[in-house]
């Protein structure tokens, strides 16, 4: 595609859009009584004008069902998670028995590695991104400290070369290699929530494999974002969140993915609850516990119904748009012309006052570009906001863009690359 840098080619973009409806099934935050730009769904997604029903309903069915909500209405509360498994399946790229949902994402990060983490006084190291999520970060060294190893050197962080934003493939298969005989897993983000690198997912699988450990992902920047195939790049486990690119809401509920292969495995050990108790006998109150069969057996608590109506009501949009092929086709579009745009100020005013250090390549990146500011970072951002542009700042110079498929137009990505060129050296 050959962009241009007008307000009717990105208007024409718009008319060509199959998905152009979608906007108006979410709702938008104003900035002086006009639809602000929202260029934030990494961080939290918008709210579906549908979630107020889904929620209304609910609250319904507790005010007239009570404690029948549970097995009547047109709803049952204990079957409610297995109606959002479908279409998850999709997006993630697995089989519907191998996904659940359930908790918070950090929280199940934990769960997973009580499973996925079996560390040895010979291999008890973890491979993982060097500046991934601090959360991520904590939670392995946590897990480090649990078993009795100091993460400092159980943790073991790949970064990108000198002079280098991100991170290469062969560099991240060949540290894995390096460390093959005190590895007991490999644990990185599908995307980074910095730079927006989409990692080779499958490769990393496959060298972590290779060297006899398993391969988990957090995937809270991934999810409803790229297209995923967890099953088919047999990734042994990941978990993610529902508020970011799958706009559920502030603390929306988080999923968890086991592949398949691992039902039958009893070596791995899990924290158990009730709700991970085989379904059918689950009321019956049995005093030792029996797996559910797949994913939903690593369920501990009891399903928080409204959290699920609210990730309901966004994941039936994306049901609605065909699941994420033409999502993602018009997402590289769009987050190509805001690069395009980007590009174009810098070559207007002669010299490079925005780096973009998401990956040019398409396959290896999402929605997001982030982007450093050469000059008087702060001052462009709260440049953008004053404009109604909300962006998302990281610290020290780089802001992060992303453009969303699902509610985000091609003149709204035209009309944030005028405020930034107005913003380009502005104190
Ligand atoms: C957003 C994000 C989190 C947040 O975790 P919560 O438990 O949902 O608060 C964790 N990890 C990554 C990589 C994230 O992007």
């Amino acid at each position: 595609m050959t962009y241009q840098n007008t307000l009717e080619f990105a208007t024409g973009l718009d008319e060509q859009d199959p998905l152009k409806d979608f906007q108006s099934q979410f709702l938008t935050p104003k900035h002086n009584g006009k639809d602000a730009i929202y260029l934030c769904g990494n961080s939290l997604g918008l709210q579906p004008v549908t979630a107020q029903q889904h929620i209304n309903d609910q609250s319904t069915n507790w005010k007239e069902l009570a404690i029948e909500g549970f097995f009547n209405g047109n709803d049952p509360w204990l079957g409610y998670h297995k109606k959002l498994t479908y279409t998850l399946a999709g997006i993630l790229g697995a089989k519907n028995e191998e996904i659940t949902v359930m908790n918070s994402l950090t929280v199940n990060l934990h769960l997973l590695m009580v499973s996925f983490y079996k560390p040895t006084n010979k291999r008890f190291k973890i491979l993982m991104e060097g500046g991934a999520f601090p959360s991520d970060q904590y939670a392995l060294a946590s897990q480090a400290r649990f078993h009795g190893y100091d993460p400092k050197e159980a943790i073991i962080e790949v970064f990108p070369r000198e002079g280098e934003f991100t991170l290469r493939t062969e560099d991240i298969v060949k540290t894995i290699n390096e460390h093959d005989d005190e590895l007991a897993l490999v644990l990185f983000s599908g995307i980074n929530y910095y730079t927006g690198q989409f990692f080779d997912m499958e490769a990393i699988t496959k060298a972590a494999h290779k060297v006899g450990v398993y391969a988990g992902f957090d995937l809270a920047h991934a999810a409803g974002n790229v297209i995923l195939k967890l099953h088919d790049w047999d990734v042994d486990f990941a978990t993610w969140c529902s508020y970011k690119y799958m706009n559920s809401g502030p603390g929306g509920i988080s999923g968890v993915f086991v592949n398949e292969k691992h039902f039958g495995n009893k070596e791995l050990h899990r924290f158990e609850g009730w709700w991970g108790h085989r379904e059918d006998q689950r009321f019956l109150m049995p005093p030792v516990f029996e797996a559910d069969k797949g994913a939903a057996g690593w369920q501990v608590s009891t399903s928080p119904v409204m959290l699920l109506a609210l990730h309901r009501a966004s994941l039936d949009i994306f049901e609605q748009a065909g699941g994420l092929g033409a999502l993602r086709t018009k997402s590289e579009l769009l987050t190509g012309y805001l690069e395009f745009l980007i590009n174009e100020i810098n070559k207007n005013k002669n010299e490079e006052l925005f780096t973009i250090i998401t990956p040019k390549n398409k396959q290896e990146r999402g929605c997001q570009l982030s982007v450093v500011c050469k000059q008087n970072a702060k001052a462009t951002f709260n440049f953008l906001t004053n404009n109604g542009v909300v962006a998302d700042w990281r610290e020290p110079n780089v802001i992060r863009l992303s453009p969303v498929p699902l509610y985000n137009s091609f003149k709204q990505v035209f009309e944030a690359g005028q405020i930034l060129a107005a913003s380009a050296g502005k104190s």
